[in-house]
């Protein structure tokens, strides 16, 4: 499809260019000076102590989860409303996914309250999800972990430049993932990061990221070492030297593009307020700082979400929903008991929501089109 307006757009130029050219006449091409570079960089601006790159944020995910210890016969509470890769990675170590509400309509993250009433005798970890890079409740959540001795992961994915209290989203809890892919606020084609203060844990990660050997070929190849022992059962995670090279000039851009993204959102909401009537714009009260990484609006229940989608893809503009709630899948079902009564706003919610384009670039037009589009969609599409 040529849309005229899509749903997101990468921001990559010349500085892009330019770094991965680098590294290709430079000799080295997997993980080496340029990551360990793009680690301390992230280090930097999330202010954590240790930042482990990865080829993806499922696989950063995944070893949050190995590290903690997480197993078969455990159980973790995360969001249903989420992308999957959120339970799959604790559904990979054997242990339980058990699904918790979000807080509301109006901030679509996982509810402290709901966690709370699924904590039973095997809850090992909570893993929050912040949706599009607002903050979850952690204060309240981590207040709740500390009383229950509970791990707790940060699926950070939307939310890489996002804060609370002016402290990083993904450096509240024991450990957070930042994702890299393709349409996120900063890429590298395919990667991800894992940051965590805790000596211990991050450890462990570095073993396990790389086979579970004791060194790396990067440090054999400085002469830091010359053999290894394997002991733990670890995997390939690794990143190579030209998505760190990418990732590094995205990370320059980043602050630029969130405060753009900010702009573009505020201008979304003071229009389609006045003009889109019925329609819920989610996030609208202060808390924290997002990274505004994608502008979710919920329809109003008299309108077809997909006729709706339709006219405005008739239009040229792209559209997305965030997300099919993960305990409808077929392989999660049997995770959930009485999902009508204690996933009820998030499928209240899963159901009309819609994501509208948004990326720094776009255009005042382009902008003024989707809201156009929106507000003659809500009179067709309704019944
Ligand atoms: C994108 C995303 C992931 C997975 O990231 P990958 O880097 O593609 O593995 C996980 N969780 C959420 C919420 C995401 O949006």
């Amino acid at each position: 499809m040529d849309w005229k307006v899509p749903l997101a757009d990468v921001q990559l130029g010349v500085e892009e260019e330019r770094a991965v050219l680098g590294v290709l006449r430079s000799g080295w091409l997997t993980m080496g000076a340029v990551t360990q570079a793009f680690e301390e960089e992230i280090c930097a601006f999330t202010g954590t102590k240790h930042a482990f790159a990865v080829n993806n944020a499922t696989a950063a995910l995944h070893l949050a989860c190995l590290a903690l210890g997480l197993g078969p016969g455990d159980e973790v509470i995360a969001p249903s409303l989420t992308f999957v890769a959120t339970a799959n990675a604790i559904k990979y170590t054997g242990a339980k996914v058990v699904f918790a509400d979000i807080e509301s309509e109006d901030w679509l993250c996982i509810c402290p309250e709901a966690i709370k009433a699924a904590i039973t005798e095997k809850t090992k970890a909570i893993m929050v999800m912040h949706y599009a890079g607002y903050a979850c409740d952690m204060p309240e959540i981590l207040r709740i972990a500390k009383e229950h001795n509970l791990s707790v992961i940060e699926d950070a994915a939307h939310a890489i430049g996002a804060s609370l209290d002016g402290k990083a989203l993904g450096t509240w809890g024991d450990i957070g993932c930042y994702s890299f892919f393709g349409n996120k606020n900063m890429t590298t084609a395919e990667g991800g990061m894992l940051v965590t203060d805790n000596d211990d844990l991050a450890a462990k990660v570095k073993i396990l990221r790389s086979h579970g050997m004791t060194s790396l070929t990067w440090d054999r190849h400085q002469g830091h070492a010359s053999s290894y022992d394997v002991v733990a059962l670890g995997y390939n995670y690794r990143i190579d030297e030209i998505r760190s090279a990418i990732g590094r000039e995205q990370l320059k851009k980043l602050p630029g593009a969130n405060a753009r993204r900010k702009e573009i959102i505020q201008r979304y909401r003071t229009i389609l307020a006045s003009k889109a009537a019925g329609l819920g714009l989610p996030f609208g009260a202060e808390r924290g700082e997002s990274s505004y990484h994608i502008f979710p609006v919920l329809l109003p229940e008299n309108v077809n979400r997909a006729k709706f989608r339709e006219i405005l893809k008739q239009d040229g503009v792209q559209t997305s929903f965030h997300y099919p709630p993960v305990h409808q899948f077929e392989i999660y079902r049997d995770s959930t008991v009485n999902a009508n009564e204690l996933l009820w706003m998030t499928e209240h919610v899963a159901s009309r929501q819609v994501t509208l384009p948004l990326f720094p670039q776009m255009s005042e037009d382009q902008q003024d089109l989707v809201i156009s589009s929106v507000v003659k969609a809500l009179e067709e599409a309704g019944s």
